[in-house]
């Protein structure tokens, strides 16, 4: 009473095993899983409405609910794939990214300043890394409110952020008002004017702070060095080195940036031009 020899159940095994097999591996793209289903189980369906006895028509008709069975499961599958992967980006970028400012955060500087350092060793680049850290910013917070310290941050952050435009540069939040900047590939000159760029744009801002130990609008103090990295050098030992810098530029009045050529060991003090003269 076999509507078909062996072979013919072989087939039948086959066709579902593939069909479930290839609505797995085809997750991500829904149209070719689609297809795919489709091509392994027609054939044998109209092999069985060909043959045309009650057990291949009551087999065909398995067949097709199978098939409706699969591009339905196939489809929500497809959904719970894309859905995962869109919470897997935002993870990524949450990751990365400090809350309050949308600015890189400082884990993000840690991986890029190592993957640069590699880079600018292997090609014996010099490296430009600075220390920012807002001035008085607790009397700004004691004067205007923690609310409009924040607005501030986010203003500098952004301002900041915005001066750098390689794709290999960044300014991170490094914690609390303190934000690291590192541009790669870079001469003495461009780092300087590079440093002016960014301490000018937060005055450009104007942001009153009547209480200022430095002046009467919001400004930044710069701790920075140039060098030419070694494979070996951790991030900790810039950083360092960066903020004795900032040490120097905030006891010496802040509103001015010290940048520490390490190859020439000379310091270049750099103050905003309207404090020239
Ligand atoms: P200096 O010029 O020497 O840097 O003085 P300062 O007051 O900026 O330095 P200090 O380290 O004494 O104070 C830093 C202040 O930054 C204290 C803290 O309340 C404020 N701060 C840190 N993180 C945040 C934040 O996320 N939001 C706000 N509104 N304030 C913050
Ligand atoms: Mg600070
Ligand atoms: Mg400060």
């Amino acid at each position: 009473y076999l509507p078909f020899g062996p072979e013919g159940y072989l087939v039948a095994v086959a066709t579902s095993g593939f069909g479930y097999g290839g609505t797995v591996s085809l997750l991500s793209h829904i149209w070719l899983q689609r297809i795919h289903i489709l091509l392994i189980t027609i054939p044998t369906i109209l092999v069985c409405l060909y043959i045309g006895n009650i057990y291949t028509n009551v087999l065909a008709v398995m067949f097709i609910l199978g098939m409706l069975h699969l591009l339905a499961s196939g489809q929500q599958m497809h959904n719970h794939y894309q859905a995962n992967l869109i919470a897997k980006e935002r993870l990524e970028l949450l990751a990365t990214t400090d809350e309050l400012t949308g600015i890189s955060n400082r884990r993000d500087f840690e991986e890029h300043i190592y993957t640069i350092i590699q880079y600018a060793a292997r090609h014996q680049h010099q490296l430009l890394v600075f220390i920012i850290d807002v001035d008085s910013f607790k009397k700004y917070n004691d004067t205007y409110g923690h609310m409009k310290g924040d607005e501030c941050l986010k203003t500098i952050a952004r301002t900041v952020n915005d001066q750098l435009r390689r794709g290999t540069d960044m300014i991170a939040r490094y914690g609390g008002e303190e934000f690291v900047g590192l541009v790669a590939d870079t001469s003495l000159e461009n780092s300087i004017k590079t440093l002016r760029l960014v301490s000018d744009s937060v005055l450009q801002l104007t942001i009153p702070h009547c209480n200022s130990d430095a002046t009467d609008i919001v400004s930044i103090s710069i701790g920075a060095i140039q060098f030419i990295p070694h494979t070996g050098m951790d991030s900790a030992s810039i950083i360092e080195q960066s903020d004795q810098l900032l040490y120097r530029a905030k006891s010496e009045g802040r509103n001015r940036t010290y940048l520490k050529d390490l190859t020439s060991g000379e310091v270049i003090s750099l103050v905003p031009d309207s404090m020239d003269s």
